[in-house]
């Protein structure tokens, strides 16, 4: 069986082989971009240089990019535990081509190295185009028969860097693993199920937008690709699910281990979730971000004690998710080094997080308990209620709503709006009451536009850009 990290490495080094620069993965805090909370695609880093603004010693580049998607345009929190193919954390193998090879080269890559060097058969795969992109159906037709090009109208196959900048057509590789699995192929209206997973994403950067609407080709044309390591991985080793691959096996197993529980029927998705928030909160800490009350920081504690709820659920009587942390630095740490740096401040950080958490998380989970008993499927829990779980006891929204999931119940989340904005609103006028000047007001409206609120952590879509 070929690991993750000798599929990371190969990836590299087939693009390495055919001049590209391997390019390390940059921080998970942007660097270049204040308006985006987490790198969540391989072209982050890069964005400058597609544009123009800056230039690097090398026209084509590789990397394997560390991404969070807990947050903002791209959010799959929600989808985690329950899915086969979703993380907060992931790595995004890419390839890119700023100014030099376009559309052929890049198929014929992304073939060659799906088929050739990684032997996946053929007819296992299907390519969706831009219904208006012609030229990369027509390459296509190369390797696939034509019933399995399929021409996709909508917005997930046209990429766009923002309002103004490059965009143009993408086409996704999807990977069937089989009619064993429900769902339908891209297009079709089953195509949100497990079957047909999306592996791999090629843009096409070929036209100027200004204001939405395009006004030109580039000058440049240039490519962006990502591919999500782990789901490449569970193609090769012959697995259909993500967590089946040897690295969430083995964080899976040190969770199952510690708690003396399997992962079966419900406790399954709770190891899931365990094991993917784990590699989020290690890699967050190990690249600068704590657990806070607003901003980056409040991501990660919603994912942390997230993640602590489930631990709880396991039956865990102490702090269990900073015993896993070795774990988590012998399955990659030799790739990334900075998690074995980190390490010491991971498991303190998940240590003195998931102590303080305890202290409230039984109390609100029995009033949680006792708000929801009688409560039938398909039933709503107050947001009020939700709202005093988040301010008294600490539990994210989203918490709450994962909670309720299980049992089929949702939360008001308009209601639990409404009991935030109450209290920003009953917190000003206190302030006002104690004699301050009118110049707070614009205080209050200042931390409010720059997000400095406890707010942000979860409804925060700072308008970044589209990325892959
Ligand atoms: P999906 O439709 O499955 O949510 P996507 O279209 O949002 O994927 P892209 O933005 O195109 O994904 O990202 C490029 C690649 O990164 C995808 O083809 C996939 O392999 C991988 N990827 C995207 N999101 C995730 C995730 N949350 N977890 C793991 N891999 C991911
Ligand atoms: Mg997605
Ligand atoms: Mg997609
Ligand atoms: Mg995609």
């Amino acid at each position: 069986m070929t690991s993750t990290n000798d599929i990371r490495r190969g990836f590299l080094d087939y693009f390495a082989s055919q001049g590209h620069a391997i390019v390390p993965s940059a921080p998970l805090v942007p660097q270049n971009d204040p308006t985006l909370m987490f790198v969540n695609a391989g072209m982050v880093p890069f964005k400058n240089v597609f544009t123009g603004l800056e230039s690097r010693p090398y026209v084509t580049a590789t990397s394997s990019q560390k991404c969070v998607r807990a947050g903002g345009k791209h959010n799959d929190l929600d989808n985690v535990g329950y899915t086969a193919r979703h993380h907060t954390f992931f790595e995004m193998l890419g390839n890119f081509s700023f100014g030099d090879y376009f559309k052929e080269q890049a198929i014929h890559h992304a073939w060659t190295l799906l088929t050739d060097v990684w032997g996946i058969p053929a007819e296992k795969l299907t390519a969706t185009v831009y219904h208006t992109d012609d030229e990369a159906f027509g390459l296509w037709t190369k390797y696939l028969p034509e019933e399995r090009i399929i021409r996709i109208a909508t917005k997930d196959n046209f990429w766009a860097m923002g309002d103004s900048g490059p965009c143009g057509p993408c086409s996704e590789i999807f990977y069937d693993h089989g009619d064993h699995i429900f769902g339908g192929p891209p297009g079709s209206p089953d195509e949100d199920g497990d079957r047909f997973v999306e592996i791999w994403n090629l843009v096409f950067m070929q036209y100027e937008q200004d204001a939405n609407a395009i006004v030109g080709e580039l000058p440049k044309k240039s490519i962006d690709t990502g591919m999500g390591l782990e789901r490449v991985a569970a193609v090769l080793q012959g697995v259909h699910d993500n967590y089946d691959t040897d690295t969430f096996k083995a964080l899976i197993a040190a969770s199952t281990s510690l708690t003396g529980t399997d992962a079966e029927g419900p406790r399954r998705a709770s190891h899931r979730v365990i094991a993917d928030h784990l590699r989020s909160s290690g890699f967050l800490v190990a690249d600068g971000v704590l657990p806070a009350n607003e901003g980056r920081g409040y991501v990660l504690r919603r994912i942390m004690r997230r993640a602590m709820r489930h631990a709880h659920l396991l039956g865990a009587k102490e702090p269990l998710m900073h015993r896993l942390v070795p774990a988590l630095v012998a399955e990659m740490g030799a790739a990334y080094p900075e998690l074995v740096r980190a390490q010491p401040l991971i498991e303190a950080t998940l240590r003195q997080e998931e102590t303080q958490f305890r202290k409230t998380l039984d109390k609100g989970l029995k009033l949680l308990d006792e708000a929801t008993a009688g409560m039938v499927e398909g039933a709503t829990l107050a947001g009020e209620t939700a709202f005093r779980l988040y301010d008294t006891f600490g539990f994210p929204y989203d918490l709450t709503e994962d909670a309720l999931r299980e049992r089929g119940l949702s939360v008001d989340r308009a209601g639990f709006d409404a009991a935030m904005a109450e209290q920003k609103r009953a917190a000003r006028a206190a302030w006002k009451g104690s004699g301050a000047k009118a110049s707070d007001d614009l205080w209050f409206d200042i931390a409010e536009q720059s997000g400095s609120t406890e707010f942000i952590g979860y409804s925060v879509d700072v308008g970044e850009a589209e990325v892959v």
